[in-house]
């Protein structure tokens, strides 16, 4: 491709881009295909000979879109959101065309300058203390298998990885059930193994973990010849939006000299609201935090903000310097591939500067603080609609309910009727071991006129 063509295309896309959003709401929200459908529509092998742009679009439109389903659609409701706003999108467009590969302070100095500006930026935004440094991880998973390997690594003197586990005093970490899968996933990966990853029992309206519990397992622990290492906590669990007490879970980690992590991957945005922050009350005292700018505050995917009490931990973890990537003369620099398991990184800082800026703070806050209150709204209408009920109230913009009467197998069906039927998108999850359909309000352009369609298409659908 020539670069004059590329300009044709690339302004083409950009008002393909502009119609796409204006035009979401008329799209069903979750992709309405059947597996394979779309494998079906490409070729089994790549040709031999150019094809035209031309024909390409026209098979991206006609193979690739009826796949999709639109994240960025103001009635998803499912899951978590993963927002893209504009400004945001555009600094992915520059991003994507300079294409640097930013491992090093030296393979791109300003990638690296912005990202630690910009993780400075969202410190103070979400309100911890200036002690804290970060470092932009590929995703919240990667951020919590680094605070586990840290763990693993204080917890053995710093010769785990040099010596592997084998042999080795057997490890325990602490967290609750209300935690993502991507705490067991980074236990495994870092050979803790899931039998010494020690569930918490749950207490209180927040679902977070009994600091009594949790104590007198430590100690329970101790006693039996294991060494504890670390304690995950949540604010802002997937299923419920269960919160930890981290004042107390932060003094005993203190007190039993225990590396805590925090994954408050998708509340950590609500954050920059300073009423929130009750939420997390204790947060100052914990060794590492991860919170996702790519899921509610607008940061298009990827981009996870991961800060550090005290970076040299982590460093000390997974630094390493072969003659190769040693940046002679420049002693004290950062390196931000020693922060992350990956090497490569991409220039993930530029679309935090574009979106702090394009919109500031303030506009952010009022979007956020919309969403925690059409959430209330919302559950308050259901409330007062004998044919559903309440399973866990509002934490900030998630709750669950549950179709009043009915078993598991309705709730589902309910579910799957609703994302069939694609005018909005829902997703449900286990309760105390009972499926209640998840509700959660974040998607960038939603307004209070979607929630009120959402409420008439479930009560439509609920039969
Ligand atoms: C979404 C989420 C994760 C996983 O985030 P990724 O960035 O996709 O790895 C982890 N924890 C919580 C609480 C989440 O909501």
């Amino acid at each position: 491709m020539q670069w004059n063509e590329f300009s044709d295309w690339g302004a083409k896309i950009s008002q393909w881009a502009a119609d796409y959003h204006t035009n979401l709401r008329d799209r069903p929200v979750r992709a309405q295909t059947a597996p394979g459908d779309v494998a079906a529509l490409i070729a089994p092998s790549a040709p031999e000979g150019p094809h035209p742009m031309t024909e390409i679009m026209e098979d991206f439109e006609r193979v690739v879109m009826p796949g999709i389903t639109h994240w960025q659609h103001p009635r998803f409701f499912a899951y978590f959101p993963a927002n893209a706003a504009p400004p945001s999108m555009l600094a992915e467009m520059l991003v994507s065309t300079i294409a640097a590969q930013c491992m090093l302070w030296q393979t791109s100095p300003a990638a690296t300058e912005m990202e630690t500006v910009m993780l400075d930026w969202l410190r103070q935004a979400i309100g911890l203390p200036a002690q804290f440094s970060g470092v932009i991880q590929d995703s919240a998973s990667s951020a919590t298998l680094a605070a586990v390997l840290t763990m693993r690594e204080r917890a053995l003197n710093w010769q785990g990885n040099q010596a592997g586990l084998s042999g080795a005093v057997r490890l325990r970490i602490y967290c609750s059930a209300e935690v993502h899968t991507s705490v067991d996933r980074a236990i495994w990966v870092s050979g803790v193994g899931q039998d010494n990853l020690v569930r918490i029992p749950i207490a209180g309206k927040l679902r977070g973990m009994d600091p009594v519990a949790l104590k007198a397992a430590i100690q329970a622990d101790i006693a039996a010849g294991y060494r504890p290492a670390g304690i995950i906590a949540c604010t802002g669990g997937t299923g419920t939006g269960a919160c930890d007490d981290l004042t107390e879970v932060v003094r005993i980690a203190k007190e039993f000299d225990l590396y805590s992590h925090i994954d408050a991957a998708w509340a950590g945005a609500g954050m920059i609201c300073p009423e929130f922050r009750k939420l997390w009350q204790g947060v100052e005292g914990a060794d590492s935090i991860v919170f996702n700018p790519h899921k509610w505050l607008g940061a298009q995917f990827d981009c996870s903000a991961h800060f550090l009490a005290n970076p040299s931990s982590l460093v000390k973890t997974l630094a390493i310097q072969p003659e190769y990537l040693k940046t002679h003369g420049h002693d004290g620099l950062i390196n931000y591939s020693e922060w992350s398991v990956p090497l490569g990184r991409r220039f993930r800082a530029l679309k935090l500067w574009f979106l702090l800026r394009s919109y500031g703070l303030e506009a952010l806050r009022v979007r956020l603080r919309n969403h925690v209150a059409w959430a209330e709204d919302l559950a308050a209408k259901l409330v007062e609609n004998p044919r559903f009920e309440i399973v866990t109230a509002p934490i900030l913009s998630l709750f669950t309910f549950r179709i009043a009467g009915l078993d598991d197998a309705a709730q589902i069906a309910f579910v799957n009727r609703v994302n069939d039927d694609g005018q909005i998108y829902i997703t449900q999850t286990k309760v105390d071991g009972k499926i209640a359909i998840r509700f959660q309000i974040g998607q960038f352009d939603v307004t209070e006129e979607d929630i009120l369609f959402a409420y008439d298409v479930m009560c439509e659908l609920a039969g």
